[in-house]
C-alpha cells in the first residue's frame, strides 16, 4: 500500500474499499496508476452476517485467509425455519463464518505496493471532460479535484455514483442486526421465514461467542415493532434470550429485475452492490462483489481503451445468476410457494 501524497491524475480511481473495490484493485495490472478511496477509516465495521458462501470460498481458496479473519465457530451449518408453514430443514451446506471487520481490512492490507489507498476520503461528484474525468473528493474537510481516465464505483448500496448515472433506484430493505451477548446456539446459522416480520427473511448467526439476530425489513415497516416480534418468537419457539449490546442498521438492495444491474458506461464502471450485484433470495453479496471486481479488472487489463464492452461481456454469467436469484426470491417470499419448495 502506497500512501504518499495525492497525485493530480490517475489512470483509475476506485471509490469504495469493500470486497468489490479491493477485488478490482487486486487484479488490475501494476502498469496502471491506481487510487482507491473510502470514506471510512479501516479497520471499520460493516453490518453483515459475515457468512461466505461456496462461490466466495471457491474464489478465494488460494488467498490463504489468516485465522484472525475467521470468527467462532469457523464453519456453520445452515438450517431454514419457516414459521408460516411450521417447517425446519437442514440444508447441506457449510458456510465460512468471518469477522467482516477483519475480512475487509485484510483484503485492503493485501493489496500490492504501488496502489495508493486514501481512507477517510469521500467521493462527492464527477464531471466528464473530453480527455478525462474530473473527480471531486473531500479529504480532511477540504475539497480536491483529481483527474482520472476511468472511475470505478465500488461504493455499495449507498452509491452516489450510481445515483448520478441512473434515475430509478433499486428496491431496498432496511437490514437491522442486534448483537446478543453469549448466546449459545451451537454451530448452526438459521434463516427464518415469517411473513409477519418480512417478505425477505431474518437470521441468527453465532459469532465469536455472541449471537447476531438480524432481519431484512421492508422499508415502510416499523423496525422496532418487527424486531420485537422476531425477538419474542425466538424466545417462544427456540428459547433464545439475551441482552442486546449492539444495534446496527443499513440499506440492503434487493433487485427485482435483471435490468436493475447497471454496469455503468464508457469510462465509469459500477461493480459489486453499487451495480446491483446482490442476491435477492439471500442478500448475499460478497461473492458477487469479488467476482464483478475481477471481471472489471480483466476488461481493463485486456483492452484499456475499449474496456466497457469487454466488462459487459464478462458480466453476462453474473447477471444470469442474479436473474436466477430473483426467480428464487419470488418463491421464497410467498408462504404457499415456499411450502411446496421446502416439502
Ligand atoms: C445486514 C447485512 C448482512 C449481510 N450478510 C451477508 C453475508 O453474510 N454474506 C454475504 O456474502 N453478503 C452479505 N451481505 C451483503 C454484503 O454485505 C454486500 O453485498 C457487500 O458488502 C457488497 O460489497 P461492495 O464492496 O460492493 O460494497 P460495500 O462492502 O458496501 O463497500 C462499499 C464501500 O464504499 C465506501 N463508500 C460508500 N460511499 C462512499 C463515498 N461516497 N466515498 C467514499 N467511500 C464510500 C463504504 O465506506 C464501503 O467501505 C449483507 C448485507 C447486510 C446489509
Amino acid at each position: 500500500m502506497d500512501k504518499k501524497s495525492l497525485k493530480n491524475e490517475y489512470d483509475i480511481i476506485i471509490v469504495g474499499a469493500g470486497p468489490a473495490g479491493c477485488s478490482v484493485a487486486k487484479f488490475l495490472s501494476d502498469k496502471y496508476n491506481i487510487l482507491i478511496i473510502d470514506w471510512s477509516r479501516f479497520s471499520r465495521d460493516k453490518p453483515c452476517g459475515g457468512l461466505l458462501v461456496e462461490e466466495t470460498q471457491d474464489f478465494i481458496k488460494d488467498w490463504r485467509l489468516p485465522r484472525s479473519v475467521f470468527s467462532y465457530p469457523k464453519y456453520v451449518n445452515l438450517k431454514m425455519i419457516d414459521w408460516n408453514n411450521d417447517l425446519e430443514i437442514d440444508i447441506k451446506r457449510k458456510l465460512w463464518n468471518v469477522s467482516r471487520r477483519n475480512f475487509d481490512y485484510w483484503l485492503l492490507k493485501a493489496l500490492q505496493n504501488g496502489i495508493q489507498v486514501f481512507s477517510g476520503t469521500k467521493f462527492l461528484q464527477f464531471e466528464k471532460k473530453r480527455k478525462n474525468i474530473e473527480v471531486l473528493l473531500e479529504i480532511n474537510n477540504k475539497k480536491r479535484i483529481v483527474k482520472t481516465k476511468y472511475l470505478i464505483g465500488a461504493n455499495g448500496s449507498f452509491s452516489n455514483i450510481r445515483k448520478i448515472l441512473v434515475k430509478k433506484p433499486i428496491r431496498y430493505y432496511i437490514a437491522t442486526q442486534y448483537w446478543i451477548r453469549h448466546c449459545n446456539i451451537g454451530d448452526s446459522a438459521y434463516f427464518i421465514y415469517d411473513n409477519e416480520i418480512t417478505d425477505f427473511y431474518s437470521w441468527i448467526i453465532p459469532k465469536g461467542g455472541n449471537l447476531i439476530l438480524g432481519s431484512a425489513l421492508e422499508r415502510d415497516s416499523n423496525i422496532r415493532d418487527k424486531m420485537k416480534i422476531l425477538k419474542n418468537k425466538l424466545k417462544e419457539k427456540l428459547g433464545i434470550v439475551g441482552n442486546v449490546f449492539k444495534e446496527e442498521s443499513t440499506i440492503l438492495s434487493r433487485p427485482e429485475n435483471k435490468k436493475d444491474v447497471f454496469l455503468g458506461n464508457d469510462k465509469i464502471f459500477l461493480i459489486g452492490e453499487s451495480a446491483g450485484f446482490v442476491s435477492s433470495s439471500t442478500g448475499e453479496g460478497i461473492s458477487f462483489a469479488l467476482r464483478s471486481g475481477y471481471n472489471c479488472a480483466r476488461a481493463l487489463n485486456e483492452d484499456f481503451k475499449n474496456a466497457f464492452s469487454l466488462y459487459k461481456k464478462f458480466s453476462e454469467n453474473l447477471i444470469n445468476e442474479i436473474k436466477e436469484k430473483i426467480d428464487k426470491s419470488d418463491t421464497l417470499s410467498d408462504p404457499e410457494k415456499r411450502k411446496k419448495m421446502f416439502e
